[in-house]
């Protein structure tokens, strides 16, 4: 192998070509720039229209945006909240602001998202919502947990942090649930610096969303609080990129299927060791991050293999660690086998909008090379001893 960095590939970049510039400019010279401003409600409007739903509410960051959305709907002391263990943490870190308990369940093992048949075993009478994570831009399995919702009396929720773009039987992520949380952070599909947005159907719930994120003032009444809010309020600044963004929404969507598609090219010979990224029948992937899974019987270390790929400059990422494994949400059990098997043999590609063919087949030719390498000292330790 090739040990010298001939490039640098980073996992994750944000693509600003559009009228990004241009709108921030706007603010500047108009001096709109903190949380008034033209471009907060053009950006939920955009948002809106794209995921076909009548409301989108802003905020300052994803992890804000789903914790606003539990506070509206109601989530409080000692409810429970059904979410998959495979996540990032914010999912359960946002129910536990709600000083809700977080309540695990595994994912399923083609998509990696929340397995729909094991959710019933985790309802108990303190339950309120079921809290859906789109892993890595693959709609979750939505119409069966609907079902079980409305059979139980609970919220649908969904952290779609990683999914816009994404569809369920030509619907669109974001108008699944009773409400969908997106964030904009700079590695996610479309981005504001730091953002978020929760988009939804109901309008009590969106009005209530846009009270408490303003400090809960009173509509008719400036400076007087009847209730505990927040500031999660997004910048004008923000939603001026956002909006830049959201107009070429379908383009930045594209473009991560379009290196997906690259990377299928390049690994489909190779799923004899790798497990490539499965779509439903009933979904459209939006490839938030390409991610690959290497066979149990032929796994080399995980850790290795990112520090290898990173050695000759392709930046990569480790499949989430499992929620329950981490001390605040530690539980010792084997009710999450499939999260943590993910999590074991898994890395994110990089996956953005800036990735040319060749950047593909430069990053697979290594990851192929890399795990090769492994392998062989792997099951020939005595002949690597020295
Ligand atoms: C990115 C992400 C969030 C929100 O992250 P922020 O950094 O707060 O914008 C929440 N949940 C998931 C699953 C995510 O990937």
């Amino acid at each position: 192998m090739n040990h010298r960095i001939n490039r640098s590939i980073r996992v994750a970049e944000p693509v600003l070509d559009g009228n990004e510039a241009l709108y921030v400019m706007d603010c500047l010279q108009s001096t709109w720039i903190s949380s008034r401003g033209t471009y907060i409600d053009r950006f939920e409007g955009l948002l809106a229209e794209f995921c076909q739903v009548p409301y989108a509410v802003v905020t300052n960051n994803g992890t804000s945006s789903l914790h606003l959305a539990l506070a509206a709907a109601g989530i409080g002391a000692g409810d429970e909240v059904i979410m998959p263990t495979l996540s990032y943490v914010a999912t359960a870190n946002a129910a536990h602001y709600c000083q809700a308990k977080p309540v695990f369940v595994d994912c399923e093992p083609n998509y990696l998202s929340m397995d729909p048949e094991r959710i019933e075993e985790a309802i108990s009478p303190r339950t309120k919502a079921i809290l859906t994570v789109p892993l890595y831009g693959h709609p979750v399995d939505i119409d069966p947990i609907r079902q079980i919702a409305q059979r139980h009396g609970l919220l649908v929720i969904e952290d779609a942090a990683e999914a816009i773009g994404a569809l369920y039987k030509g619907r669109r992520v974001g108008s699944l649930a009773d409400a969908s949380s997106f964030s904009f952070f700079g590695n996610k599909t479309i981005t504001t610096g730091e953002g978020g947005a929760i988009t939804t159907a109901d309008e009590q719930l969106a009005s209530r969303m846009r009270f408490l994120r303003g400090q809960a003032v009173d509509p008719s009444k400036n400076y007087w609080h009847p209730e505990v809010g927040f500031n999660y309020r997004m910048t004008n600044v923000a939603a001026a990129i956002g909006t830049a963004q959201a107009e070429r929404l379908d383009i930045h969507v594209q473009r991560r299927q379009q290196v997906a598609q690259w990377y299928f090219e390049e690994l489909s010979e190779h799923q004899d060791i790798f497990q490539l990224p499965w779509t439903a029948p009933w979904a459209q992937h939006s490839y938030w991050m390409y991610t690959i899974l290497m066979r149990p019987e032929l796994a080399v270390s995980r850790d290795e293999w990112i520090r290898l790929l990173a050695e000759s400059g392709i930046e990569s990422r480790p499949v989430f660690y499992p929620i329950h494994s981490m001390p605040m949400y530690f539980e010792r059990s084997d009710k999450y086998p499939v999260a943590e098997r993910c999590s074991r043999l898994g890395i994110n590609l990089p996956t953005h909008g800036k990735l040319t063919r060749d950047d593909v087949s430069y990053v697979c030719r290594h990851v192929i090379a890399a795990w090769n390498s492994l392998y062989r000292t792997q099951s020939k330790p005595h002949v690597r001893a020295a």
